[in-house]
C-alpha cells in the first residue's frame, strides 16, 4: 500500500475514459510535518520508538550492582578501586557531589532464550560520564549519560557472554557531564560544586535491531527532505518515501519493519545494506567530502585536565570498539599530551589504540603537545609545541604528523606557517574564523603564507565545525559553503561528538553510509567517502590545484574577529606563561654552558629530563582555554601549580648550573645576606646575547653592606642603586660608576600636584593626576598632543555572552580615565628617580612607581630613557576593564605589535570592517607608533592585549569576568610596562632590543673575592655580528644527544630569527674556546641539513665564524657538533681543527 491523499494507484492498461475520484493536490508541507510524528514524542507507544527494544531487565536477579565511591576528589586507579569494600545500589540512587569518582562491580544474568536475538546490550546511565572495564582492568569504552544528543549509554555484550549467560565487568563513573557542571543549563555559568547525578538506567536490552535500522533509514530520509533545497527530486522522492514508511508500518505486524526498508531502497538503492562499507566503492569515483571521525577533546576548560584523563580513555576506547564494526571508520585526534596521560595511566588502552594506529585506522594528527593558543605563546615555545609534539610521535608510532591541526584556537599567528613547515609538516586544518562576529572569512581552502612567506595548505571545513553530525545537512554544507569552489572542490567533514561526547556514534557511521548510497543513485548530494585521511585529503587538494598554484592566498595572521578580550582574562596565567618562558630559556642556555664546563664540575651532567618536565607543563599550560584565561577556577588552581613547579625546579637548575659556571656565587636574595660576610664581587649573568646597562637594587644590610662602594644613590629605605654594566663580548655585568654619557636624573615637583621626571635626553610631567607631557629633551619635541592627557583607564566591559573571552566593540564607549593620587617621590637620582602613587578605586587598591634611570633603554647610540611603570593591584572589580594609555603626536596608519619570532602590523584605523574588528589586539614584549623620524613604544613583560585607535597607542592590564570563572583576576596582582620614546621610525629603532632586554633581568650574584678572576675571562660564547636584526633566541643541547654515555657525540643547537622583516648576512661568532667540529642548518626537530662552513678570523681571537644568511622574519637553527671531550670554560683555550677554512675576511 502505497497511496497517498486517495490517489488511486491501481495500474491501468489505459487512459480511462471516465475519472470518479476526488482528485489530488499534495499538501507538501502536512506530509512533511507528519514525519515529525514517527518517532517519539505524542505517539511514541504505538509509533516505532514502540518497538525499539524487545525485551528490557533490571531486577537483582538479572542485574546486580555494587558501589564504592572515592573519597573527596580523589581518582583511585582500577587497581586501587578494587581493593576497596563496595556495598550494594541499585537503580535510583543517586551520587555525587560534583567530581565524585564511583567505582562499580556489575554481574548480569543473561536468560538462555536470549541467545536467539542478534544483539544484547547492557544499559548504563548514571547521567555523568562513565568507562566499562573488564574485571582485569581494560578499558572497553565509554559513556555518556543524560539525554542529550550526545546520550551513549549502550554496552554490546560479546556474544560467547551470551552464550555462557553471564559476565561481569567494572564501571567507573564520574559526576560531571560533558561539558563540567554548569548551573541551569548555561554552558559557560561557573560550575555547580554540588551536583548529585542520579542512576537512571542499570538494564538489560535486547534491541530490535530491524527497527533500529528502520529508524536510521528514516532520519536520513527525514535529513534529505529537510535540506536538500525544496522541489528537487531527490528531495520529493525522500519526503513520499518517508511518507510510505509511515504508511506501511504496523505496531503490531513486525513484518512490516522489512517492507518499509524495502520502500527506502527507493532512494539509497536496491540492496545497499548488504553491501556494509562496499557502498563506498561504488558510484562516483571523485570523492567530495571526505569524511574523517574526530573527538576534540579540550585539555582543560569547563573541568580541570585529571577529568580530561578521564575523557581521552573513554572516547578513545569506544573509537577503538567502533572501528570494530565499521571498516571503513578512520579516526584522528591530536596533542601528544593526550596519548601521553593514556600511555601512562591506561597502559593496556594504549596499547589497543597503538595497534590501530599502527593498521592505519586510528590517525594522530597535528604535530603539537596540545592544541595551543597561537597567540600567546613565544616563539620558541610554538616551536617547542611542535617539537615535543612530533617528537613523541615519531617515538611512540614511528610516525611523525604531516597535519598541524588547530581548530579552536582564538586566532592563528602569521609566524606558525614557518614554523609548521620547519616541524615537518606542510598542511594546517583550522575553523574558529568561521565564529568571527563581523566578517566572514572569504576562504575555505587557500595558501596560507605568513609573515616570512612561507606556506601551508589550509582548509578551513566549510562545515564550519570540527564536531559535525555527520547530517545529510552537514554533507550539503560541505559544498554549499564552500568558499573557493573555483579552484578547489572537495572538503573536509570533521564529525564526531567532542569533550565528553565520545566522538563518532555509531547513528553517525549508519547515516554516511545511507548518504553515500543515496549519492550513488543521485547527483543532489555531493559524494561522501570514508576510509581516508586528512593527509589524503590534502594530498588530493594539492594534486588537484597544481600543487596550490590555483588556490588563493592569505597573507600573515588569521585575526580571529572574536574572544579579544583573552589576551588579557587571568592575569596570573599570562605572568606564569612568559616568566616560565623566559626561564626556560635562561635554563637551557646556562645549563648547556655548564655541560661542558669541565674545569668545575666534572659530573654536571645536562637535566635534559628535568627541562622537559619543565617544558612539558608550560605547554600543557598554553592550551587554547587555559593561556587564554577562558577556563573555570578549578582549571587555574592547577596552572599555577604547574607554573609554581616550574619556577621552582627552573630556578634551581639555573643555580646548578651557575654553581658550575660561577664557583661557589650565591644570588643577591635577602636569605642569602647573611651568607656573604667574607669579602667578594657583585656580579650579574647576561642571560641574553645583547650588551647592557642596568640599574639593578642592591640591599645593603647584612652581608651585603660590603657593596656600599659599589652603589650610587641609597634611597630613603636604606636600598641601594648600583649601575651594572655587560660590556661587548662578555657574559658577565660588573658594577661600575656614573659614565661621562650617563644622563643623571632629578625630579622635580611643586610639592601637591605636579611632579617632572628628568633627564637629559627625555622628560615625563604630571599634573593633576595625569601624564600632560612627554618630552624629548634632545629633540626638543612634546610627543603628547595639546589638551590631551595619557594614564590609567577604566572602561566598562560588558560582552554580549562569552564574558572571559570576549571584550566587545562597545566597551570603547564608555571610558572613565583615572588620576594617578598621594603622589610621593621615592628616588632622587642621580641614577634612578621614581615617583609612586597608591589610590583606591571601587573595591580596588592600586599603586604604581614611574621610574626614570640615568642611562638609555639599549646601548644602542641615539637610544633614549625609558620609563617603567611598576604596578601593584589589588583587584576586585568585575566587568571593568583597567588600561594604561598614552595618546601620542603621532601620525601612521598602522601600528606595529611584536608577534612569534617577529612582528605583525594592524591599521590604527577603521576605514573598513576588516580593520574596525581589530580594535583590541594580541602583542608580545612590545607595541609601537611610529612615524618618520620618531616613535613611542610601549613595552610588556606579562601582559598581552594591545590597541593602537587613531594616535593613542593603549596596553590592557585587568579585566574581571565572572563567566565561566566568577573571581576570574580578582586580588593581587604585580605587574610592569614601560614607555619608550625612540628618535627615527620603530624599523630604525632599538624596540625589540629594548623588549626583550626589559622581559630579561640580570641575575645578580654575590661572587667571593676567590672567584674573581674566573669572571674576568668569562667571554660571551657565541655572539650575532653585523646583522643587527638578528637575534640569537635560544641555546640548547641537541635533542639527540645521549648525555648517559660520555662518549657520544655532543651537539649544541642555537636558534636565531631576524627580528625586523629584511634580509641579513650575519657572522656567528664561536668562542674559540668551544671545540666546534661540524656545523649544520637544521629543522626543528633538528634533522640534519645543509653543512656551514667554519670560517676562521683574522683577528686575535681564533674564534671561528659562520655565515648565515636571513630573509625576513627568517628563524634558523643551527646545529654544532662538538668534540666529544667537552670544553674548560674558559680558561683553557683550545687547539685550531683542521676542518676550518683558513680565508682572509670571511
Ligand atoms: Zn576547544
Amino acid at each position: 500500500m502505497s497511496c497517498q491523499h486517495g490517489h488511486r494507484a491501481q495500474q491501468q492498461a489505459e487512459y480511462p475514459v471516465q475519472n470518479p475520484g476526488p482528485g489530488a493536490k499534495w499538501i507538501k508541507h502536512l506530509t512533511q510535518n507528519r514525519l515529525g510524528t514517527f518517532t517519539g514524542g505524542h505517539f511514541a507507544d504505538v509509533n516505532l520508538t514502540s518497538i525499539l527494544f524487545t525485551h528490557r531487565l533490571d531486577d537483582e536477579s538479572h542485574v546486580k550492582l555494587q558501589v564504592w565511591s572515592a573519597p573527596g576528589l580523589t581518582k583511585p586507579s582500577f587497581e586501587e578501586a578494587m581493593k576497596q569494600k563496595f556495598k550494594p545500589a541499585k537503580k535510583g540512587d543517586s551520587f555525587g557531589p560534583s567530581w565524585t569518582n564511583h567505582w562499580w562491580k556489575v554481574s548480569v544474568s543473561i536468560p538462555s532464550y536470549w541467545q536467539q536475538y542478534e544483539r544484547v546490550q547492557f544499559e548504563f546511565d548514571p547521567g555523568c560520564e562513565a568507562m566499562i572495564y573488564t574485571t582485569d582492568g581494560v578499558p572497553l569504552q565509554g559513556i555518556t549519560g543524560g539525554f542529550g544528543g550526545d546520550r551513549r549509554v549502550d554496552y554490546i555484550i560479546p556474544q560467547e557472554a551470551v552464550e555462557k549467560g553471564k559476565m561481569d565487568f567494572v564501571i567507573e563513573s564520574s559526576c560531571n557531564g560533558m561539558f563540567g557542571v554548569p548551573w541551569n543549563g548555561d554552558t559557560i555559568a561557573p560550575p555547580d560544586m554540588n551536583r548529585y547525578f542520579s542512576l537512571a538506567s542499570a538494564d538489560l536490552v535486547v534491541p530490535n535491531q530491524e527497527a533500529w535500522r528502520l529508524m536510521w533509514d528514516f532520519s536520513t530520509l527525514r535529513e534529505i527532505v529537510d535540506t536538500v533545497p525544496g522541489n528537487t527530486p531527490l528531495q520529493n522522492q525522500a519526503l513520499t518515501v518517508a511518507n510510505e514508511i509511515m504508511n506501511i508500518f504496523d505496531k503490531g505486524e513486525p513484518n512490516t519493519i522489512e517492507k518499509a526498508r524495502k520502500a527506502a531502497e527507493k532512494v539509497f538503492g536496491e540492496g545497499w545494506d548488504e553491501k556494509g562499507e562496499k557502498i563506498y566503492e561504488e558510484g562516483p569515483e571523485r570523492p567530495l567530502v571526505w569524511g574523517i571521525g574526530h573527538c576534540h577533546i579540550d585539555t582543560a576548560w569547563l573541568w580541570p585536565y585529571r577529568v580530561t584523563q578521564q575523557k581521552v580513555a573513554r572516547s578513545w576506547s569506544t573509537q577503538v570498539d567502533l572501528m570494530e564494526r565499521y571498516p571503513e571508520h578512520r579516526f584522528t585526534c591530536s596533542q601528544a599530551q593526550q596519548y601521553k596521560w593514556l600511555e601512562q595511566l591506561y597502559p593496556p588502552l594504549f596499547e589497543r589504540v597503538k595497534e590501530k594506529i599502527l593498521s592505519g585506522q586510528f590517525h594522530p594528527v597535528g604535530g603539537s603537545w596540545v592544541e595551543n593558543d597561537s597567540n600567546m605563546p613565544s616563539g620558541e615555545a610554538l616551536a617547542r609545541q611542535f617539537i615535543y609534539g612530533q617528537r613523541y610521535f615519531q617515538s611512540r608510532f614511528g610516525k611523525r604528523c604531516d597535519t598541524a591541526w588547530l581548530p579552536d584556537s582564538f586566532g592563528l599567528s602569521g609566524a606558525l606557517p614557518q614554523l609548521i613547515r620547519l616541524a615537518d609538516m606542510k598542511y594546517f586544518f583550522t575553523q574558529k574564523l568561521s565564529w568571527n562576529n563581523i566578517n566572514t572569512f572569504p576562504h575555505s581552502t587557500f595558501n596560507w603564507v605568513g609573515i616570512d612567506g612561507s606556506q601551508v595548505m589550509c582548509h578551513m571545513t566549510p562545515v564550519d565545525t570540527y564536531t559535525a553530525q555527520a547530517t545529510v545537512g552537514d554533507v550539503n554544507k560541505a559544498l554549499t559553503n564552500h568558499k573557493n569552489l573555483e579552484s578547489n572542490d572537495s572538503a573536509l567533514l570533521v564529525f564526531g561528538n567532542g569533550d565528553g561526547g565520545g566522538g563518532p556514534l555509531s547513528k553517525m557511521l549508519e547515516n554516511l553510509r545511507r548518504i553515500r548510497a543515496t549519492t550513488n543513485n543521485h547527483r543532489e548530494l555531493p559524494p561522501v567517502v570514508m576510509g581516508r585521511s586528512v593527509e589524503d585529503f590534502f594530498e588530493d587538494v594539492a594534486k588537484s590545484t597544481n600543487q596550490g598554484q590555483t588556490l588563493p592566498n592569505w597573507h600573515g595572521e588569521l585575526y580571529l574577529e572574536f574572544h579579544r578580550g583573552t589576551y588579557t582574562s587571568h592575569g596570573s596565567i599570562k605572568r606564569g606563561n612568559r616568566k616560565s618562558e623566559i626561564l626556560l630559556r635562561d635554563v637551557e642556555h646556562v645549563t648547556t654552558l655548564a655541560s661542558f664546563a669541565t674545569f668545575a664540575h666534572k659530573d654536571y651532567n645536562y637535566p635534559k629530563d628535568k627541562i622537559d618536565t619543565c617544558w612539558e607543563k608550560v605547554l600543557l599550560n598554553q592550551f587554547h582555554d587555559v593561556l587564554p584565561g577562558s577556563a573555570i577556577g578549578m582549571v587555574y588552581e592547577d596552572a599555577e601549580k604547574l607554573y609554581a613547579e616550574v619556577a621552582k625546579d627552573g630556578k634551581a637548575l639555573l643555580d646548578e648550573a651557575f654553581e658550575a659556571i660561577l664557583p661557589h656565587s650565591i644570588p643577591l636574595i635577602a636569605e642569602n645576606l647573611a651568607k656573604m660576610r667574607a669579602p667578594g664581587e657583585l656580579v650579574a649573568v647576561n642571560t641574553t646575547f645583547f650588551p647592557r646597562r642596568d640599574v639593578v637594587k642592591v640591599p645593603l644590610t647584612g652581608g651585603a653592606s660590603q657593596f656600599q662602594s659599589r652603589v650610587i644613590q641609597t634611597s630613603r629605605d636604606g636600598t641601594g642603586y648600583a649601575l651594572m654594566e655587560c660590556a661587548e663580548k662578555t657574559s658577565v655585568a660588573v658594577c661600575k660608576g656614573l659614565y661621562a654619557d650617563s644622563r643623571p636624573v632629578s625630579v622635580f615637583t611643586n610639592g601637591s600636584d605636579h611632579f617632572v621626571l628628568r633627564n637629559s635626553s627625555v622628560q615625563l610631567t604630571i599634573s593633576g593626576g595625569r601624564i600632560t607631557s612627554l618630552y624629548d629633551v634632545q629633540l626638543e619635541r612634546e610627543l603628547i598632543p595639546k589638551g590631551e592627557s595619557g594614564g590609567l583607564v577604566i572602561f566598562e566591559d560588558r560582552p554580549n555572552y562569552w564574558d572571559a573571552w570576549d571584550v566587545e566593540i562597545h566597551h570603547l564607549e564608555k571610558r572613565k580615565p583615572l588620576e594617578f593620587a598621594n603622589i610621593s617621590v621615592t628616588a632622587e637620582g642621580p641614577l634612578r628617580a621614581s615617583i609612586s602613587s597608591e589610590f583606591r578605586y571601587g573595591q580596588s587598591t592600586i599603586s604604581v612607581t614611574i621610574s626614570l634611570d640615568a642611562i638609555a633603554a639599549t646601548t644602542k647610540p641615539g637610544s633614549r630613557s625609558m620609563f617603567t611603570f611598576d604596578a601593584d593591584v589589588d583587584w576586585h572589580q568585575r566587568h571593568e576593564f583597567l588600561k594604561f594609555e598614552m595618546p601620542l603626536d603621532i601620525h601612521s596608519d598602522n601600528a606595529t605589535y611584536e608577534t612569534q619570532f617577529g612582528y605583525v602590523q594592524r591599521p590604527t584605523h577603521k576605514n573598513t570592517t576588516w580593520d574596525s574588528a581589530k580594535f583590541e589586539v594580541c602583542g608580545h614584549k612590545y607595541a609601537d607608533l611610529s612615524e618618520f623620524g620618531y616613535g613611542v613604544a610601549l613595552l610588556s613583560e606579562s601582559k598581552y592585549g594591545f590597541s593602537c585607535l587613531g594616535n593613542v597607542l593603549r596596553i590592557s592590564l585587568l579585566r574581571g569576568a565572572t563567566a565561566p570563572d566568577a573571581e576570574q583576576d580578582q586580588g593581587k596582582h604585580e605587574f610592569s610596562w614601560a614607555v619608550m620614546p625612540h628618535a627615527g621610525h620603530f624599523l630604525e629603532s632599538d624596540v625589540p632590543l629594548a623588549g626583550y632586554l626589559f622581559n630579561s633581568p640580570l641575575y645578580v650574584r654575590y661572587v667571593p673575592r676567590e672567584g674573581r678572576p674566573l669572571l674576568e675571562k668569562i667571554k660571551v660564547p657565541f655572539a650575532v655580528e653585523g646583522a643587527r636584526n638578528v637575534f640569537l633566541e635560544t641555546i640548547k643541547r641537541g635533542d639527540d644527544d645521549d648525555f648517559a654515555s660520555a662518549d657520544s657525540p655532543k651537539t649544541i643547537v642555537l636558534r636565531l630569527y631576524e627580528a625586523f622583516g629584511g634580509h641579513a648576512k650575519a657572522k656567528l661568532r664561536i668562542a674559540s674556546f668551544i671545540p666546534v667540529k661540524e656545523a649544520y642548518v637544521t629543522n626543528l626537530l633538528e634533522d640534519a641539513g645543509e653543512k656551514l662552513t667554519l670560517w676562521s678570523t683574522t683577528d686575535s681571537t681564533a674564534d671561528p665564524v659562520i655565515i648565515l644568511d636571513f630573509h625576513g622574519f627568517e628563524v634558523k637553527t643551527v646545529k654544532l657538533v662538538i668534540g666529544s671531550g667537552g670544553f674548560a670554560l674558559p680558561l683553557q683555550s683550545v687547539e685550531k681543527v683542521e676542518s676550518w677554512v683558513n680565508v682572509e675576511k670571511p
